[in-house]
């Protein structure tokens, strides 16, 4: 039987964190899983330097090969894999169907595990100048500034991160946060006021990003002295936030006024046989302990709808 043929227990929508958990815990309890990824096994974490605040790994652990790790350890319980993006679905009724560019694939049960991507500024220049010194990811680019100037925007935690990430590669990095007071978890905060590459710019916005064929420089503009200039540097490097991969799914589902995806603590939606989890839940806290921790719950909570499933059959035909 090909993939599009057969009836999974579950199907899982996103390959990060939440999504794999739930296909190694689901595995393990002999239901049959597949799980739709587009891009790498990871999700954002895969992108992320080191993670350092994952419990059990002391001198923290690169993200990408995290994401292998968890893609390995599913595969190992029978998960299967499928590469192609996902174009729609169908969540009423007893089987789920997912649409993608490679077909139709059809589940029992539903999870929607496909996460987060990074927001963007939204000022002129951004777009036009993308790859070409405007970037989204340290990881993947920040090998590109060896020796050169960068800004760094945000104050969160992945701003804070990357900041500190990119002074490997960089020689100077301007931190621009629009606010006082940094957001980001206190270590990270002492971390990058101790680290001499690094240079605060804060209660500043960027307003645009210069350059033809590069990036030259970015205009700032200090809200508290109300004074705007040009800051050269040779790359621009975005962490303001993030907005949930939610688009495929039109009106299907309750979602949040930011578009984080409605569940209660089982991670149940509000269709049966349906769930959420991981970064496009609203919740409190976007961590990988928290992603992992919202796959295992729904994972268990779609096999007792599969019990369930079964007892109502059972029932109907005695
Ligand atoms: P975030 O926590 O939402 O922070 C976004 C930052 O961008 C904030 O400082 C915000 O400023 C700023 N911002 C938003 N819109 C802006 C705009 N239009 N112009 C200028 N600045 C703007 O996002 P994040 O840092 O990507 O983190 C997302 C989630 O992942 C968080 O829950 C975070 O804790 C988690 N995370 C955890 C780790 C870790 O544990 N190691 C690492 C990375 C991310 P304000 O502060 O003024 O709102």
């Amino acid at each position: 039987m090909t993939r599009q043929e057969t009836l999974y227990d579950l199907i899982v929508l996103g390959g990060g964190p939440a999504g794999l958990t739930a296909a190694i815990y689901a595995s393990r309890s002999r239901m049959s899983v597949l799980v739709i990824e587009h891009m790498l096994s990871g999700g954002q974490i895969a992108t992320s330097d080191i993670v350092e605040n994952y419990p059990g790994f002391p001198e923290g652990i690169n993200g990408l090969e995290f994401g292998q790790l968890l893609e390995e350890q599913a595969r190992k319980f029978g998960t299967e894999m499928a590469l192609t993006t996902i174009e729609r679905v169908s969540l009423q009724g007893d089987v789920k169907e997912v649409h993608t560019t490679e077909g139709t694939f059809r589940g029992k049960t539903l999870l929607i595990a496909t996460g987060t991507r990074s927001r963007p500024l939204d000022v002129p220049g951004e777009k036009e100048l993308k790859g070409k010194g405007v970037s989204y990811c340290v990881t993947c680019d920040g090998s590109f500034y060896h020796d050169k100037e960068v800004v760094v925007v945000g104050g969160g935690d992945s701003a804070l991160e990357e900041a500190l990430v990119m002074t490997k590669f960089a020689s100077k990095v301007y931190l621009v946060h629009r606010r006082e007071e940094l957001r980001g978890i206190g270590i990270l905060q002492d971390r990058v006021k101790a680290n001499p590459k690094i240079e605060l710019i804060l209660n500043t916005v960027v307003t645009k990003i210069n350059g033809t064929d590069g990036v030259e420089s970015v205009t700032l503009h200090d809200k508290v002295q109300n004074k705007t200039w040009d800051l050269a540097v040779e790359g621009i490097f975005l962490y303001v936030g993030l907005l949930p991969n939610t688009e495929f799914l039109g009106d299907e589902l309750p979602q949040s006024k930011h578009g984080y995806l409605l569940t209660n603590e089982d991670m149940e939606t509000s269709v049966p046989g349906v769930y959420a989890a991981g970064d496009l839940r609203e919740k409190s806290l976007r961590q990988v302990v928290t992603a992992v921790s919202d796959g295992a719950i729904a994972a268990v909570n779609a096999a007792h709808y599969l019990d369930e499933l079964k007892e109502r059959e059972a029932n109907k035909s005695e």
